[in-house]
């Protein structure tokens, strides 16, 4: 049984109490504690420390279903998920969707998409193996850049300077000494996609876990609804901040086009209407095809699988 003492540096318990109480939670050795708190001093540096120990605690019932024998957790940050198609559409309202908690193990990152206080979804999990990544680049506005072997890169802004350093200088050490990089190139699979209930990957462009069953919520059906009415497609894809804006956006430019036919003469009114019918048009179908890009950033449960059970990794 774990005691709850804490290994690694002698005076982080004492600083972070709260360390005391994740460690065990684990219920085994899971965290290198020595490298997640590297930054011991300096501005601001406690209050990312303690942010980190809460996001850890949030995600420790995913992590510990998640992490496979032997697998130690190396770093934690938190950045937000860039997917530009997103941004281009929903401005700064995309971020709502994309807060996501980055855990660098000695084995993989693993990518938590999680709500405004860190808490995961349920969604948007991934993982990209150490095995599959080609190196780390410095990000647009001062994030990071995960260059996989082959396939897409994921990109994320807002990590904190100092963690970006400190990731790509983890990075780099263990590609020095290649342990655990067996970066043939081959069979490679880049960022993949995990089923939120049994950790699986799910192949790209496939939305059932072969697992567990679990289906998922397909690009086409949101495009359809983004089409039929915007911001729909975005519910669909339990992005609620972004599905309400434009809904309410919506909502305004009917109560234009009511407002008109009741305002104008008749004859005058269509002048004002059939240019606003056109603009709407346009609007649905550009936002039905940017949706079909956004529902591509991974994968979002439609109804849990009735498999679990056997397929979650056993802790020690
Ligand atoms: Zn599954």
């Amino acid at each position: 049984m774990n005691t709850g003492m804490i290994s690694g540096p002698a005076d982080l318990s004492s600083e972070y109490p709260e360390l005391i109480d994740l460690v065990a939670g684990f219920g085994g050795e899971r965290l290198e504690l020595g490298t997640i708190f590297k930054e011991r001093t300096g501005f601001r540096i406690k209050a990312l420390n303690k942010k980190k120990i809460l996001y850890l605690k949030l995600s420790q019932p995913v992590l510990k279903t998640m992490l496979l024998p032997g697998e130690l957790i190396r770093y934690v940050s938190m950045g937000t998920l860039v997917w530009s198609v997103e941004m281009l559409v929903s401005g700064h309202w995309a971020s709502y969707g994309n807060f996501t908690t980055i855990i660098l193990t000695n084995q993989r990152f693993i990518f938590l998409n999680v709500d405004t206080k860190g808490k995961p979804r349920g969604m948007l999990y991934s993982q990209l193996k150490l095995s599959a990544l080609k190196n780390i680049s410095s990000g647009l506005l001062g994030g990071i850049k995960l260059n996989p072997v082959s396939g897409k890169a994921r990109q994320f802004q807002g990590v904190n300077k100092r963690d970006a350093k400190n990731l790509k200088s983890l990075i780099e050490e263990i590609s020095a000494g290649a342990a655990g990089m067996v970066s043939t190139g081959l069979e490679s699979p880049g960022l993949e996609h995990l089923c939120p209930y049994c950790f699986s990957p799910v192949p790209d462009q496939t939305f059932l876990c072969q697992k567990c069953g679990t289906t998922f919520r397909t690009p086409k059906q949101a495009a359809i609804r983004s089409l039929i009415l915007p911001g729909w497609g975005d519910f669909y894809l339990q992005n609620k901040v972004v599905g309400g804006m434009k809904m309410f956006g919506m909502g305004m430019v009917y109560l234009i086009l009511l407002g008109s036919l009741f305002a104008e003469a008749p004859g005058k009114a269509m002048e004002v209407v059939i240019p606003l019918v056109f603009i709407l048009i346009l609007v649905s179908g550009l936002n039905a095809l940017a949706t079909l890009v956004i529902a591509k950033k991974g994968l979002v449960p439609l109804q849990k699988g009735t498999g679990l059970g056997a397929t979650s990794h056993p802790i020690n």
